[in-house]
C-alpha cells in the first residue's frame, strides 16, 4: 500500500470523511453500515463468475479486495482492544498493529472471503457496542498512539479514526473490485451450450 497515506484530521479528499463533523452515535452507525458494505462487496465478488477477483491486485503495490477486507477486520479487532486498554490503564501506550507486516504473516491473500466477511461484521458490531457507551470524560482520555506518528490521542479521536479507516477502505474495496471484476457475460443460448456435451437423449 504505497498510495499517499490518508489524513488523520480534517477532511479526506479521497473518501470524504471529515474528522470535525458528526456525533459519536452517528459515527458508529455509519461505521457499521460501511463495514456491512465491505463485507457484502467481498462476498458478492467471491460468489461471482470469477471468485479469484477478490485476490487480484489492480497494481503490484495496491492491495487486493481480500487484503483490504482482512485489514479492515484486523483494524476493528485492534481498535476494540484499544478501547478496553484505554479504559483499564492510567497512561495507555498502544502496541503498533504492524499493518503491513500482517499482510504476509497472516497470509491475507489466501484467506477465505466468506470467513473474512463474517469476522469483519462481528468485529464491527463489537467495536460499535464498545464505542457507543463511552462517556464524554472517557472520550477525552489520552493514550500514546503510533500511527501515522507517535502522538497522544484521545479515545474520541480513535473512534473517529477507526470510522475513517472503514470509510476509506470501503472506498478502496469497491473501487478495486470495479476495476478487476470481469464483465457479466450472458449465459450461452441452449443450442450453443449443447455443442460441448454429448446428447443426453436420443
Ligand atoms: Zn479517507
Amino acid at each position: 500500500m504505497t498510495k499517499q497515506q490518508p489524513p488523520v484530521d480534517g477532511r479526506c479528499d479521497e473518501c470524504g470523511f471529515d474528522y470535525d463533523t458528526g456525533d459519536l452515535q452517528g459515527t458508529v452507525t455509519t461505521l457499521i453500515r460501511q463495514a456491512a458494505d465491505c463485507s457484502m462487496a467481498l462476498t458478492k465478488a467471491a460468489a461471482g463468475p470469477d471468485p479469484d477477483v477478490v485476490r487480484l491486485r489492480p497494481e503490484p503495490e495496491v492491495w487486493s479486495a481480500i487484503e483490504y477486507a482482512c485489514h479492515v477486520r484486523d483494524v476493528l479487532e485492534t481498535q476494540r482492544a484499544r478501547i478496553a486498554q484505554c479504559l483499564a490503564e492510567d497512561r495507555p501506550v498502544y502496541a503498533p498493529m504492524d499493518r503491513t507486516g500482517r499482510v504476509k504473516q497472516l497470509k491475507y491473500e489466501d484467506q477465505d472471503p466468506m470467513e473474512v466477511a463474517a469476522a469483519l461484521m462481528r468485529f464491527a458490531r463489537e467495536f460499535g457496542a464498545a464505542a457507543r457507551v463511552l462517556t464524554p470524560p472517557q472520550l477525552g482520555k489520552l493514550g500514546l498512539y503510533n500511527y501515522p506518528v507517535r502522538a497522544p490521542r484521545t479515545l474520541g479521536w480513535i473512534i473517529r479514526h477507526t470510522a475513517h479507516e472503514i470509510q476509506h477502505h470501503r472506498h478502496d474495496i469497491i473501487t478495486i473490485l470495479a476495476r478487476v471484476e470481469p464483465p457479466i457475460v450472458p449465459k450461452p443460448k441452449p443450442d450453443e451450450a449443447a455443442t460441448d456435451d454429448p446428447p443426453s437423449q436420443l
